[in-house]
């Protein structure tokens, strides 16, 4: 991020608060939408007792500031702020992001310097997601290995898309940005492209609904490397958009520019894409990332912990490493919990009994984890619904069926540690017909309180609430 205008003080509450912000967002989707929203934040300054927060245009501006002014502000003054700080929202024209694309290829605007220029939408990459910033381990060696492999030496048939899958918070992103950082560190001049799934797929309804599909493609297929992050995201339905990204996906390939794509299932799990686009996928170079262990979880403490001020105690790092063990964007999250403790109270003794206490959240989401098991939540949601689990796993289809089976989904897919794999099998269903029937609760929820009602009902007597999502 570009913060030349903050001094330190303030970038560093930024970040402590971007990733409160982040981490206080209930839900995996509602968690990794604000991630996504926030990356396309371009630059925060601060400057009279206000941090002015820029983004790429006036609409992201807005959504930001509709969105997540209320969340920014709350996590400000979590991570320390003076509780008059003010917020604004703006947008910076003359930092639209753009790829100079090498002379060789055609195509594009010429500037006055004579070089053909092109503009992508290219999501910013963060500065440090970079291969130095992540810990390995045998969770990860492999992926990096393959992914450090690609930034050296993009291109080429074997690897070529790189696909990286693994569940949520275990470095898909940092990996993804550091192939990315690393290739323009090489050379300056290549075209990076990246844009998560969402993003690329609102580039071409965009264009459609401009009626320039031709320049969606020249841009696209101008590119020397393409991240695509969370490809899961693809909407099924539509059905043009898979046809266009296999064309630029073989256009791309054909021309030995590099692909990398991010996906929290393997290709073939993905819900709704077609077979030829899944061969693809499959076509080049598969990698899972997995949960840290142990050491690993250490040594990324250790890491994230550098020049923490003050200064964080190994027995208390130990301590996160042993406790929070799902993924690492929890384990970050419990650091700077810890942090921020440290800092409004200084003088109290961070001894195990504390560190349970400032971190009672953390563990007692890692425990729900442990204890949930899929068969028990299907058993609670029937009992309540007053249905059978034949009749949920069933393809019946009446809604006094569909309610109690989707809200049972909704619950595992939310408290268990069971991944979309699981759930699936255990409902007999597809992954799609899961994610889909997620959604659909989730959207409920918003505007029915009685099955608000229900599910906390449900979820007290699993001996859980809305406060302990874990996914
Ligand atoms: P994903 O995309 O898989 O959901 P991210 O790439 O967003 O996960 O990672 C979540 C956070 O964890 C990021 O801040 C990232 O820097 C950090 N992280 C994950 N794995 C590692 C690692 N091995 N070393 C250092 N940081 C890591
Ligand atoms: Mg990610």
């Amino acid at each position: 991020m570009n913060s030349e205008k903050t001094d330190t003080l303030s970038e560093g509450l930024w970040d402590r608060a971007r990733t409160i912000c982040i981490n206080m967002m209930q839900g995996d989707s509602k968690r990794s939408r604000a991630e996504r929203n926030f990356s396309m934040i371009q630059s925060v300054s601060f400057k009279d007792n206000t941090f002015l927060i820029l983004a790429l245009n006036n609409l992201t501006a807005e959504m930001l500031e509709r969105e997540y002014a209320d969340d920014i502000k709350k996590s400000l003054l979590l991570a320390g702020a003076d509780p008059s700080v003010r917020l604004e929202f703006s947008f910076d024209e003359k930092s639209k992001p753009s790829i100079v694309v090498p002379k060789s290829t055609t195509g594009g605007e010429k500037t006055k310097t004579g070089r053909i220029q092109t503009f992508i939408s290219t999501m910013p990459l963060k500065e440090y997601y970079t291969f130095d910033e992540f810990v390995e381990g045998p969770s990860n060696s492999y992926v990096l290995a393959a992914a450090k492999g690609v930034a050296s030496n993009p291109g080429k048939k074997a690897m070529n898309p790189l696909f990286i899958h693994g569940g949520t918070g275990l470095g898909k992103t940092h990996i993804m940005q550091a192939i990315g950082n690393e290739v323009r560190r090489r050379n300056p001049m290549a075209a990076v492209c990246y844009l998560t799934a969402e993003a690329f797929m609102n580039e071409y309804v965009n264009s459609m609904t401009n009626n320039n599909i031709q320049s969606f493609r020249d841009r696209y297929r101008k590119i020397d490397i393409l991240l695509i992050d969370d490809i899961q995201f693809i909407t099924i339905n539509m059905k043009n958009f898979q046809e266009e990204f296999f064309n630029t996906f073989n256009a791309l390939t054909n021309a030995d520019k590099q692909i990398v794509i991010t996906s929290d299932v393997p290709p073939k799990d993905l819900p709704g894409i077609e077979e030829r686009l899944i061969s693809r996928f499959e076509g080049g170079m598969l990698q899972e990332i997995e949960s840290p262990a142990y050491e690993t979880r250490l040594a990324i403490l250790k890491k994230k912990s550098e020049g923490m001020q003050p200064e964080v105690s190994d027995e208390t790092l130990k301590f996160i490493a042993q406790n929070i063990k799902s993924h690492v964007r929890a384990i970050e999250g419990a650091l700077s919990k810890v942090n921020i403790f440290a800092n409004r109270e200084p003088n109290v003794l961070l001894t195990n009994e504390m560190l349970s206490y400032i971190l009672r959240d953390f563990i007692e989401k890692e425990k729900t984890r442990k204890k949930l098991t899929i068969e028990e939540v299907q058993n609670c949601v029937c009992r309540k619904y007053g249905v059978t689990i034949a009749q949920i796993l069933s393809p019946e289809r009446t809604q006094s069926i569909v309610t109690p089976r989707q809200l049972a989904m909704f619950i595992s897919r939310k408290f268990t540690i069971g991944g979309l794999q699981e759930i699936a099998k255990k409902f007999d269903k597809s992954h799609a017909t899961i994610i889909h029937g997620v959604k659909n609760i989730s959207k409920r929820l918003d505007v029915e309180p009685d099955l608000k009602l229900t599910l906390e009902e449900i979820l007290d007597e699993l001996g859980t609430s809305m406060n302990e999502v874990i996914n």
